[in-house]
């Protein structure tokens, strides 16, 4: 059976939509057009009020949590959750923030719709890294700098960081890292026990892509302090590299300046007009 959901069958189907990670101008045509057409919509957090905004006011919609240690509903009842609402035939849109695939768990809830046979697709969004990076003006790859970028994690596990240090500190690469804030103090301490020079510039950004963004910069050595003082929230993420210096000259984004959203977007709606 292919999984790909038919828009002419009358059973239900799930599609996993990245949401991109704040402003909603950056939901790609395909997210856009579900979200108008689906019957139903699971979200977790990290979906920003302006891409819910976008919703027609009749999509049922169903907060699932995912704060950290704060997991409003577990994996396996989310799972549940999309079956049985795709079995009563519903088009069952499960929003997340980012792309489904990056750190999202995604492919854990379509692991459970192929078992189960239910039809199901996947529309890729604007992982955090690209669209936090572009509006902080740090470009994660230059032919100056950076050959290279990683995308980590680094959640903490009892209290440590479960990452593989020479990997992250090879020359010439930039390292991005999802979900670090309550670890940055190891983090920055590791890599520089691991080889790098302290005073290697880093970045974390705060609700990159909003109105809310925040950055702070500074070195390995200083950054820690830096983002304590300033007192930033998740969700941040960390940026460690060169070209980190690059914003110096290519910052663009004034989030105080952000004009609300014109609608409507003149979209064609309908899943099937791809
Ligand atoms: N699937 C998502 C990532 C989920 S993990 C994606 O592709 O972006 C959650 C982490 O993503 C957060 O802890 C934070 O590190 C990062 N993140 C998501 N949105 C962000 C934003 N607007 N600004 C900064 N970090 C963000």
């Amino acid at each position: 059976m292919s999984a790909h959901c038919d828009p002419t069958a009358v059973r239900g189907c799930v599609y996993l939509v990245g949401a991109g990670p704040g402003d909603p101008e950056l939901l790609t045509l395909r997210a856009y057009r579900l979200m108008r057409s689906a019957d139903v919509a699971l979200y977790d957090h990290l979906v920003s009020k302006g891409v819910l905004d976008l919703l027609p006011p009749s999509t049922r919609r169903i907060y699932v949590g995912k704060e950290r240690e704060r997991h409003t509903m577990r994996q396996e009842a989310i799972n549940d959750l999309l079956v049985g609402l795709a079995r009563k035939g519903n088009r069952v849109l499960r929003l997340k923030g980012g792309d489904p695939f990056i750190f999202g768990r995604g492919g854990e809830e379509i692991d459970t719709l192929a078992a189960q046979g239910i039809a199901f697709e996947v529309v890729p969004g604007i992982t955090a890294a690209l669209g936090v990076a572009s509006y902080a003006g740090i470009p994660l790859t230059h032919r100056d700098c950076a050959q290279a970028c990683l995308f980590v994690t680094g959640h903490l596990k009892d209290g440590s960081m479960d990452l593989d240090w020479p990997a992250l500190v090879r020359p010439r690469q930039t390292v991005v890292v999802y979900m670090g804030l309550l670890g940055l103090p190891k983090l920055c301490a590791g890599l520089i026990a691991h080889g790098l020079s302290a005073d290697t510039p880093a970045a974390v950004v705060q609700q990159g892509t909003t109105r809310e963004q925040r950055i702070v910069t500074g070195t390995l050595n200083t950054l820690a302090s830096l983002v304590a003082d300033a007192m930033l929230t998740p969700p941040t993420l960390i940026i460690v590299g060169e070209v980190v210096r690059l914003r110096e000259r290519l910052d663009w984004f004034r989030p105080g300046e952000v004009a609300p959203l014109a609608l409507p977007i003149e979209v064609p709606t309908g899943a099937e007009s791809t």
